[in-house]
């Protein structure tokens, strides 16, 4: 048995400016492997892929590895990169042949320059070579939107279950195992995915009694006989395509017709509490209030709109500023994406107090620039394994930083845009997270699988941002309507028949 396996994966925002060229991915902190190197590279983290390689070695079956590539999530991938990236993909599933089918651990919400569904358009080219009969099984971001195409061109599609994402790789040793199933005839996997008209930017965290609810509903599904996978996925609503937004995927062993029966069943339950789904973010007057009510320290507050992670530039200033107009303590702010700002620290050295303008470069909805006399504590190449939970054991290259402090607030300024989910990065700074009275992150969710432990009190609070998180302050031209929270909709509408 010979599986393929690849990734090119990018959660694409139609609201940043931060653009996709092909050095988004060559050069991205998340790799770009070719060739044996991905197996090397991937092995025991928590990926898709770290999932796979399991299920290959116990089940003893040969990965064929062809590239993967994970690029930062911002704008649209430009035409020319896409191209050249699923040429170099589909040529090296052509050498690779004969395989038995296809594992990916792709993410599901790829959008390029011209082609809404990128994942769609990367299938449509993995069947033209592998044929219709050999199977396809895919693991997704729990923020994949779903296509038909992607439906139709994948016989198995699996959403992570977990937000934080901490799934990954079980949900790819879940992939590993539906494969060897179907490859040795042991059952025949019939899936239906169910769209709903939500676009469901809050309130999908796990932990929360909701969505922790609408989990396991997925997980009671899978438990009965007949049911081979179920999940749910709240989307990425930061796309403006026709499809963006929440789906509930059901497989079945050979029985189409439950498959869609379930898959409605589910989406209506879920429907039913789309009320739940707004943005859930505070001002920052009340996570002042609430830490002066609560000593447990830190209060570690996240500037989710700012989320590089979601494709947001990473360069706000709202959060920094809050914290230093308010004279916080303690305090540090992680990370700002401002490259001039740190070779300005670098020219003056360490030590040295100088003039900055941090922030507030990327475009005018971020704040503007926080003019400041800060002192260079720290001069470094900010890059570390991830020990966490979230993509452990996978690397995050910030490239040169800059520690900087204004009286009492610390922040790191550097170089590259990443979204902040580890405590990996204030200790390769030199700063003991757990003794800091604020930490503020540049993260909606993920963070909280480290933070949360240690944290005394956590905040998400609403700062200036070119994605804000209520689709209502966003104008979207492309995605279907109705959809709430932009239109009232007071039932499901019937689905076609
Ligand atoms: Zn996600």
């Amino acid at each position: 048995m010979r599986i393929a396996t690849g990734n090119i994966g990018h959660e694409s925002s139609t609201f940043t400016p931060i653009a996709t060229p092909y050095e988004a991915f060559t050069e991205s902190s998340r790799g770009f492997h070719r060739g044996a190197q991905v197996l090397e590279a991937l092995r025991d983290t928590n990926s898709g892929c770290g999932g796979f390689i399991d299920g290959a070695e116990a089940h003893g079956f040969e990965l064929a590895p062809l590239l993967w590539t994970f690029a930062e999530p911002s704008a649209p991938i430009q035409a020319g990169a896409w191209a050249q990236l699923k040429d170099e993909f589909l040529q090296r599933l052509e050498a690779a042949m004969p395989v038995d089918g296809a594992l990916l651990d792709l993410h599901g919400a790829a959008v390029v320059e011209g082609i809404d569904d990128g994942e769609g358009d990367l299938l449509a080219g993995v069947r033209s070579i592998l044929g219709p009969e050999r199977p396809v099984i895919v693991t997704l971001d729990l923020h994949a939107n779903i296509s038909d195409a992607m439906a139709r061109l994948a016989d198995v599609l699996i959403p992570c279950d977990t937000y934080p994402h901490v799934d990954f790789r079980e949900r790819g040793r879940e992939a590993a195992d539906l494969m060897v199933r179907t490859l040795r005839g042991e059952i025949r996997p019939t899936m239906a995915v169910e769209r709903l008209p939500l676009l469901w930017a809050g309130g999908n965290a796990t932990g929360g009694a909701v969505f922790d609810a609408i989990v396991a509903q997925a997980h009671a599904l899978e438990a009965q006989p007949g049911v081979l996978t179920a999940s749910v996925n709240p989307g990425f609503a930061w796309a403006d395509i026709h499809d963006a937004g929440a789906t509930v995927v059901v497989t079945t062993d050979g029985d189409p017709a439950r498959a869609r029966r379930e898959a409605r069943a589910y989406a209506d339950a879920i429907f039913a509490r789309r009320r739940h789904f707004l943005v859930d973010l505070v001002e920052f007057d009340e996570v002042l209030a609430a830490a002066a009510r609560n000593p447990a320290r830190p209060v570690v507050v996240a500037d989710g709109q700012d989320n590089p992670g979601g494709g947001a530039p990473g360069d706000s200033t709202g959060m920094l500023r809050a914290f230093v107009q308010h004279g916080l303590t303690d305090a540090l702010v992680l990370t700002i994406c401002d490259p001039a700002t740190v070779q300005r620290a670098q020219a003056a050295g360490h030590g040295a107090e100088v003039e900055v303008e941090i922030g507030g470069k990327s475009a005018p909805e971020q704040g503007p620039p926080l003019r400041a006399r800060a002192v260079v504590e720290n001069l470094c190449n900010l890059e570390f394994v991830i020990r966490g939970p979230m993509y452990t054991g996978m690397t995050q290259k910030f490239g040169p930083s800059a520690l900087l402090r204004i009286g009492g607030v610390r922040v790191a300024a550097a170089s590259n845009r990443l979204q902040l989910f580890s405590l990996e990065c204030p200790r390769a700074l030199g700063i003991e997270p757990t003794r800091l009275q604020w930490i503020g992150v540049k993260s909606s969710t993920h963070f909280r699988a480290a933070y949360d432990p240690i944290a005394g009190q956590v905040h998400r609070a609403a700062f200036p941002s070119v994605q804000s998180h209520d689709p209502r302050k966003l104008t979207y031209r492309n995605l279907r309507r109705p959809i709430f929270p932009l239109d009232p909709i007071e039932a499901r509408p019937a689905p076609p028949r």
